[in-house]
């Protein structure tokens, strides 16, 4: 039994993260979101040994472009299982989509979902989409936290991140930076709001609430390209952590982690 995690792309210009679970048979890989284009998706996944055919599922988490921009391509192209909130399918239009009758599963909050070897755990997060759905991902065996776009860290974002192994932490922004940033009022505005995106001092002050002694890995993730600096994220979660900076992985926008264990 193994569950791991690999970041593909992360941040405002696309998001793609991989989790597979490796049961004694069989293998299950999951991709969630899909900001890359299919030809970049593939070199991607190349990189990590796998190539499109070898995913399992695709799960959309919202509607924002770096989420599903090319959902829609590689669900039809791949005849790929999709799943996604109900308000998230109205949101995209997915019902229209050229897809297989089967090939479009409804997710919900609090519902678990089987997939292979993987069992997700959908949860909302407040933000600025229609009915977003983040992620707690378990073998059976160890448990992974995946948890961007969010404004604040409510109640039940916390209750839903209990006893994970290992966090994917969206980590986006230095309020004062947005402040200063050329961004327009309403975009900063929107940034800075409790249905926007996480600060680092949110981000590590949600960290705060989720630490266990058997939460070995923390990524810093869904930075903002602008308003962030994988220096700003470490700084602001190594405290929490009691580790060193250095210590504390980011996934890169470009080109996301390697393979990490959960
Ligand atoms: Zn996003
Ligand atoms: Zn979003």
């Amino acid at each position: 039994m193994a569950l791991r995690v690999r970041s593909l792309a992360s941040g405002s210009s696309g998001n793609a993260t991989l989790v597979e679970a490796s049961g004694t048979l069989h293998t299950t890989r999951v991709l969630v979101d899909c900001g890359l284009r299919p030809a970049e998706l593939a070199r991607r996944l190349q990189q990590a040994g796998l190539e499109i055919a070898d995913l399992d599922a695709l799960f959309i988490t919202h509607e924002h472009s770096d989420h599903v921009g090319h959902a829609r391509t590689l669900a039809q192209r791949h005849r790929l299982p999709l799943w996604m909130s109900e308000g998230t399918r109205r949101a995209c239009e997915a019902h229209a989509w050229e897809l297989a009758p089967d090939q479009l599963g409804l997710a919900r909050d609090g519902e678990p979902l089987v997939l292979g070897e993987l069992c997700l755990h959908p949860f909302t997060v407040p933000h600025d989409a229609r009915e977003p759905l983040q992620l707690r991902f378990t073998d059976g065996n160890r448990q992974l936290g995946l948890v961007t776009d969010l404004g604040h860290a409510s109640r039940h974002v916390v209750d839903s991140l209990q006893g994970c192994h290992a966090l994917f932490l969206e980590t986006n922004h230095e309020p004062e930076w947005v402040r200063r940033s050329s961004y327009p009022e309403f975009l900063k505005r929107r940034i800075l709001g409790d249905q926007g995106h996480l600060s680092n001092a949110q981000a590590a002050d949600l960290l705060g609430q989720l630490q266990h002694s058997g939460l070995h890995t923390v990524i810093a993730a869904h930075l903002s390209e602008r308003n962030n600096q994988p220096e700003q994220a470490r700084q602001a979660l190594a405290p929490v952590l009691g580790c060193a900076p250095e210590e504390v992985r980011v996934a890169d926008p470009a080109e996301g982690t390697d393979w990490i264990d959960v």
